[in-house]
């Protein structure tokens, strides 16, 4: 009784969170190497991370060139899925690996997406990308993406906007990507007040206290010379930051280098936990889908990326910490389903595992007597339950990973 009434009182806790409506923040800074961003003045940016996740060292795992740089980071997926290896955008591939912003329109669709970009390929070459509003201010014109930003930031119903700035990029190519050229730090410095005056006009919102905002920043990628596009160091080597009220709160530091899919030398399992531009999309789909019955790492998907929310703040009946960093180690599926779930599931150290399945008020539907060792995968038979949404709590090696599933 003692344990019910536990669950009662995080139910109510839970409540209170899912009542809080997820917003997602993406403010896009084309061209900007990490060395420079480090050595510019950007108090903007500097509170942001003092809150926040950031790394300095997201190494670039494909090419170096805008068009398939934002098409991974709006994606979640490398080049190699998305199929946009230059800034002519052929041989795209959105139908299969879109936007985000489509899977989030797919699963919520009452979501209210907006995009504010100067480069107009980013606007016109991408389709299948579910915006409500695509607005295009001119080259380099950072005020009009602030104003068109704040108008937009003045709308409740708004719940995804990415803002994109190119200023840094266009000055990088003009007179030089250097932390030693005043002109691009320059930029750089005004691009940080421009995310001043929109992070404002976020917190001037009428209900922002009331809302759930993740802030997503990044670039994609540094420069060398008047270029990039090459696998210089100074070109793959980028950064992102994420602040709001989920996000891991770390740096992360001495990130090992997995290689590049452009260079031939990718290596998936040095990718592995290292903060990466693949990752926005994904974070920005976890922070959305939390308290929904949406599936943001649904393996039908292919996504490369992996989220970084960390473990507070979610939102189910048994107040269970669900372990986002164990999301590459348990998937489940089909789901929808209406007769088996199979779960597939790592087990390094081959230890019992032991899954239970919860109804929505919190009471015990299933218990599976399942040991498994040596296994990575069990069909559990559904068949039995009503329809809904229910909880998957799998027990792996004293550490409980949560999913959610629906019957239908
Ligand atoms: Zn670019």
């Amino acid at each position: 009784m003692k344990k019910i009434t536990t669950i009662v009182s995080l139910l109510l806790i839970a409540n209170l969170w899912a009542s809080q409506p997820r917003k997602v923040l993406i403010i896009g800074i084309d061209g900007v190497r990490t060395d420079a961003l480090q050595q510019a003045n950007t108090p903007n940016l500097d509170a942001l991370i003092a809150s926040g996740f950031y790394t300095y060292e997201s190494w670039h795992q494909g090419i170096t060139v805008s068009g398939p740089s934002w098409s991974t980071i709006m994606t979640g997926v490398d080049y190699n899925k998305h199929g946009v290896t230059s800034n002519s955008y052929s041989g795209s591939n959105y139908n299969t690996y879109p936007y985000f912003t489509k899977r989030a329109k797919d699963c919520l669709p009452d979501l209210y997406q907006v995009q504010i970009v100067q480069w107009a390929p980013m606007s016109d070459n991408v389709y299948n990308d579910a915006w409500d509003q695509k607005i295009k201010v001119c080259d380099g014109c950072g005020a009009n993406s602030v104003s068109a930003a704040q108008t937009q930031l003045q709308n409740p119903n708004l719940d995804v906007l990415f803002v994109y700035f190119d200023e840094c990029d266009l000055t990088g190519h003009s007179t030089g990507f250097s932390p030693l050229n005043p002109a691009y730090i320059n930029a750089i410095q005004t691009v940080d007040g421009h995310v001043g005056s929109i992070i404002n006009s976020l917190q001037s919102r009428p209900n922002f206290v009331a809302e759930d905002w993740i802030i997503l920043i990044t670039t994609d990628h540094g420069g060398i010379g008047t270029g990039h596009g090459g696998n210089t160091n100074t070109e793959r080597k980028i950064w992102w930051i994420g602040s709001g009220n989920n996000p891991v709160s770390n740096q992360f530091t001495n990130v090992v280098d997995p290689g590049s899919l452009a260079i031939g030398n990718f290596n998936p399992a040095l990718a592995e936990g290292n903060p990466s531009q693949d990752d926005i999309a994904v974070t920005a789909l976890d922070h959305l889908f939390r308290g929904t019955q949406c599936d943001p790492f649904n393996p039908a998907w292919n996504l490369d990326g992996q989220s970084w929310l960390d473990s507070l703040h979610v939102e189910n009946p048994l107040g269970i910490s669900e372990n986002i960093m164990k999301d590459a180690t348990i998937k489940i599926y089909p789901n929808p389903t209406s007769d088996f779930l199979t779960v597939w599931f790592e087990n390094p150290l081959n230890t019992e595992v032991y899954p239970t399945i919860y109804d929505q008020l919190g009471n015990q539907v299933l218990d599976i007597k399942f040991i498994s060792v040596n296994q990575n995968k069990m069909n559990i038979d559904i068949s039995k339950l009503a329809k809904g949404s229910y909880y998957l709590n799998m027990n792996i090696d004293n550490e409980t990973v949560t999913r959610t599933f629906v019957v239908e």
